[in-house]
């Protein structure tokens, strides 16, 4: 409860800093529904804050389709004749409000919920939707991964509301309980901790999970198939989970148990590991256009491709640290909005890079220390402004390109060669305790960078993430800035194999 009301407050503050944010940096994107978020505007909703989401799925096997109850406790800051939440290809069959039906109404993504009588600010209201969804269903945009056994889910950025209806924006954090039903040859699994397990009499059992930390939407993992658990102790106890198709447990193994000295790097640079469990799902599926990513962060049990985890450990190592950082950036501290996204992928970049260096892999290009490779990146930046935008100004179009990613990368760095390292590793601690269990903006980055460093470094980190031209490398004035070229595609991010995914840590 304490817990609870702490990032209630926290969350409360990073809206008012990003509403102050967007009116001062982003040109203003007006939307009759949804929050003005700088990359997707229409997503979101006004009026409320959901403060739980009590999910129930259950998959059938026989026509490969997804029963499901979404219970939503919701705090009015308004008094609302109605409410809106976001959803997509959701099957609704009934909504009431407080136990009493209530009228609905599917239309842009939204599902708009009339109450017999308006809601009142200050007050909460449970929302009960009962649906069903097909994981398989054609959609301009999806979190569903279908599998031959059943499904996953990778909801990130804006698609978890075509697997539940939410409040779908980053920085609406909230308690989670999801349960799964199954039947007893498969295994239903969610983000969390198994709390109960309940055997039906019809050949099928339901398995209980709770979150013990608030979750942002995204991050969301549900997932049925033919699953083995691995369950181990990690580094001081810490409860590993794997999740892995039983037909794929032998050649999986090795990647799967580098995890535990992952987490003790990890934990040397960035402080405890911030939740109940961590693991592993590699989901049931080669097909390459399954979902977009190698891996993805669902909170305490990461996404993967499983063809990726074949590889030995150079292959892989720096990656999976990448997916682990996001336990840090990206899942404690979450970003307040899609803009913020160089916070995830430009802190879980540079570790993983630092990681790699560190266990002499050379990369892609054959560099083998992180200054090398910035060097490279650096001549890179001009033509990565002109192609991707700014570091902290995306697009919904190049939202997931490397600029975010070791673009972001580069930003750290050059903020480290202008503090120094302990001074650096002070700002990264603080920031993630400040803001652990929240969500944060870029703008909070820059404060706490000042006030740690005792030096104002907004006009220098403004430079560094909002400026269209590279700025001068601290420490280093040699580096210089290849002119830019207007042919498609800056050579270094295409040429890499899996750079699609932005990640540059390979
Ligand atoms: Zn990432």
């Amino acid at each position: 409860m304490i817990a609870l009301l702490r990032s209630r407050v926290g969350l409360a503050l990073s809206l008012v800093l990003s509403a102050a944010l967007l009116s001062a940096s982003v040109p203003s994107a007006t939307a009759v529904d949804g929050l003005g978020d700088p990359v997707f505007p229409t997503l979101g909703n006004t009026g409320y804050r959901a403060l739980a989401y009590d999910l129930s799925f259950e998959y059938r096997a026989d026509t490969r389709t997804v029963d499901a109850t979404a219970v939503i406790t919701a705090r009015l800051s308004r008094t609302l004749p109605s409410l809106s939440l976001d959803s997509l290809g959701l099957n609704v069959r009934t909504v009431r409000v407080d136990g009493r039906p209530a009228r609905f109404t599917a239309h842009d993504e939204k599902l708009t919920v009339t109450p017999a009588r308006p809601l009142h600010r200050g007050g909460t209201a449970r929302l009960t939707f009962e649906y069903s969804a097909d994981p398989r269903a054609a959609l301009p945009h999806t979190g569903w991964v279908p599998t031959p056994d059943g499904f996953a889910v990778a909801g990130q950025p804006a698609s978890a509301h075509t697997v539940f209806p939410c409040n779908d924006r980053p920085s609406d954090k909230a308690r989670f309980t999801i349960a799964v039903t199954a039947p007893d040859a498969l295994l239903g699994v969610a983000n969390g901790e198994l709390a109960q397990t309940e055997r039906l009499d019809d050949g099928r059992t339901t398995r209980r999970y709770v979150s013990r930390e608030p979750m942002a939407t995204e991050l969301v993992q549900v997932s049925v198939g033919d699953y083995a658990v691995r369950e181990r102790p990690g580094p001081h106890g810490l409860p590993l989970r794997d999740v892995v198709p039983t037909a794929r447990v032998a050649e999986l193994a090795p990647a799967l148990d580098l995890t535990a000295d992952q987490l003790r790097w990890a934990e040397q640079h960035l402080g405890s590991f911030p939740f109940e469990s961590y693991g592993i799902l590699p989901a049931n599926t080669d097909d390459p256009a399954a979902f977009a990513f190698t891996g993805l962060e669902t909170q305490t049990l990461t996404l993967y491709k499983p063809g990726f985890l074949r590889q030995a450990e150079p292959a892989i190592g720096s990656h999976m640290m990448h997916e682990l950082v996001h336990s840090w950036f990206g899942d404690s501290v979450s970003p307040a909005t899609w803009a913020d996204l160089w916070l995830n992928e430009g802190h879980a970049d540079y570790y993983g890079l630092l990681y790699r260096y560190e266990r002499g892999w050379p990369d892609a290009w054959g560099h083998t220390t992180l200054v090398d490779r910035m060097r490279m990146l650096y001549g890179l930046g001009d033509q990565w402004r002109h192609d991707a935008g700014p570091v902290a100004s995306p697009t919904a179009d190049n939202l997931f390109d490397s600029q975010r990613y070791t673009g972001g990368a580069l930003v750290l760095f050059a903020l480290r060669e202008k503090v120094g390292a302990a001074t650096f590793d002070r700002i990264e601690r603080t920031f993630l305790r400040e803001h652990r269990y929240g969500t944060a903006t870029t703008r909070d980055y820059v404060r706490t960078a000042s006030e740690v460093s005792g030096q104002d470094l907004s006009g220098f980190l403004d430079d560094w993430l909002y400026g269209r031209r590279t700025p001068p490398m601290p420490g280093h004035p040699d580096w210089t800035v290849a002119p830019v070229s207007d042919a498609p595609a800056a050579g270094a991010r295409a040429a890499v194999p899996g750079a699609a995914e932005g990640s540059g840590t390979i």
